[in-house]
């Protein structure tokens, strides 16, 4: 295994970082605050949020069973996705390896970056072998994305195989977790000892419920952590965010009580969809939405769009041919996706 000195860009190993107000002084006591050229009036929005949210990250390690300063918080995961590459990608010389198909976003930040982004296909299962993965390796290879359950597939990733990855990469792992959640299969986060090279990536927006407030977790050693935290926009995280993060935490219980009503919601669904002529496959769901195979993709997705409701199409997207990926809702709006897949007619 590489030193995460050999796996960070130079320039950012080397990096000192802004220091922002905030960061110099955040102590209880003063009440004076003349330091960071804020406006005095128009309370509480006046004030800068505190950079290393201490408030939020106390609240999410207790709940997630973890030291505050193995956490990383971001505008939504997207941000620390892109941050991985900015941290460790030297752009126009390293790769990446990712799993395909799988989340747009890897890379999409990738092509932004410069940085070569390599494919493996899926199997027919949707699953992969560490092997295909690592033999399109090279001296280059600074990360490799998985996702799991992975997104559009909505399937787990055979653990055996992220522990193979894991156990014979030389570079930087990042494990998605967003829809782990609505899966019965456990965590990474409680590996993180095990795999000092382990980036486990989770979100507010899918089943805690707060897409609209961005905010994205990464899990990983306190060095990696200092790494991503050093390159960040110093108030990358706005107040009314934090604020809304920790009344969301503070009502635990009724998120756990959403992912029940889903993953039951997305047990009916997926049975229900199975018995429409139109439908040929749906496919195994660990995640709250599930992929479907179609008579035509593209003539229901867009009869649907006609009746007010929006599915995802991802006919274009490798393996996925004539596949719609549905997200599950409430019951009334199931109920509603249901009754005019019912009535539409080839
Ligand atoms: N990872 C996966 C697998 C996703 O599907 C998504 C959103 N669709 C994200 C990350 C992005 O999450 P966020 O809203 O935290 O940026």
């Amino acid at each position: 295994m590489k030193t995460l000195k050999e796996l960070t860009r130079p320039n950012v190993w080397k990096l000192k970082p802004y220091s922002s107000a905030r960061d110099e002084y955040n102590g209880a006591q003063a009440s004076v605050f003349l330091d960071a050229n804020e406006n005095p009036y128009n309370k509480p929005y006046n004030r800068y949020p505190d950079p290393m949210q201490r408030d939020l990250k106390a609240m999410l390690g207790a709940v997630k069973g973890i030291d505050p300063r193995r956490i990383f918080l971001g505008n939504g995961s997207d941000e620390a996705i892109d941050l991985v590459f900015r941290a460790f990608c030297e752009p126009g010389k390293d790769n990446v390896v990712a799993i395909d198909p799988t989340y747009g976003m890897y890379q999409v930040c990738a092509d932004v970056n410069d940085v070569e982004y390599r494919k493996v296909l899926l199997d027919s299962d949707f699953q992969f072998t560490a092997q295909s993965l690592l033999t399109v390796t090279d001296e280059r290879t600074k990360l490799i994305f998985l996702c799991s359950p992975n997104n559009p597939t909505g399937n787990n990733l055979l653990r055996a195989e992220i522990e193979k990855v894991l156990n014979n990469f030389e570079g930087i792992v990042i494990l998605d977790e967003a829809y782990n959640d609505f899966s019965e299969a456990p965590s990474f986060l409680s590996e993180l000892d095990k795999y000092p090279h382990l980036i486990v990536l989770q979100t507010f927006s899918k089943a805690f419920g707060c897409a609209a407030i961005r905010l994205g977790m990464a899990f990983a050693s306190e060095e990696i952590i200092g790494i991503l935290s050093k390159i960040k926009y110093p108030y990358n995280v706005n107040e009314l965010t934090q604020q809304q993060a920790i009344e969301t935490l503070e009502d635990y219980d009724v998120i756990l009580k959403w992912i029940e009503q889903l993953k039951e919601e997305r047990g009916k669904l997926e049975k229900a969809f199975l018995a429409l002529p139109s439908v040929e496959k749906v496919f195994p769901s660990d995640a709250n939405f599930f992929l479907a195979r179609v008579t035509d993709a593209v003539k229901i997705y867009n009869y649907l769009v006609g009746k007010g409701i929006i599915v995802r199409n991802r006919h274009t997207v490798s393996l996925c041919g004539n596949c719609l990926r549905v997200t599950v809702g409430t019951a009334e709006e199931n109920r509603i996706l249901l009754e005019a897949m019912k009535q539409f007619e080839e």
